[in-house]
């Protein structure tokens, strides 16, 4: 079951202040409050989605593509494409997830160590 009222909902409807990348129709992304790294962005579809598992299963095929399209675009836009970026996804309790709301977190503008 989605929270409306989730921290993202409200920045998507524009009820809360964030500091934009990039819109379209499908994608929405700011930067991250509290940022992990040089660069910390987030990146959200429009739609309804808790978490991945939910936006995999029941997002229509034009969606995906256009999240994925917008996605690319806030890669280009914050100019992190060749230098690289690490991307995370934090899914449900075990992933500790915080908001309800599925976001990519975009890091980049330095060399992080492994983690798999
Ligand atoms: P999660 O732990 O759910 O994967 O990540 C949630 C992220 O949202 C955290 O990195 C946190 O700093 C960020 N965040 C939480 N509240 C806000 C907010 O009001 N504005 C912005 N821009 N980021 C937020």
């Amino acid at each position: 079951m989605y929270d409306k009222n989730n921290i993202f909902a409200k920045i998507l409807r524009g009820e809360l202040s964030c500091r934009k990348v990039y819109e379209d129709k499908f994608v929405f992304s700011f930067y991250d409050i509290n940022p992990k790294a040089k660069i910390h962005a987030l990146v959200i579809p429009r739609g309804e989605y808790k978490d991945l598992v939910s936006f995999i299963t029941k997002a229509s095929i034009e969606e995906i593509i256009g999240f994925f399209n917008g996605l690319n675009k806030v890669i280009e836009k914050l100019g992190i494409s060749d230098d690289g970026f690490r991307c995370i996804i934090n899914n449900g309790h075990n992933g500790s997830q915080e908001v309800p709301h599925l976001h990519f977190h975009i890091l980049g503008g330095e060399k992080f160590g492994r983690i798999v």
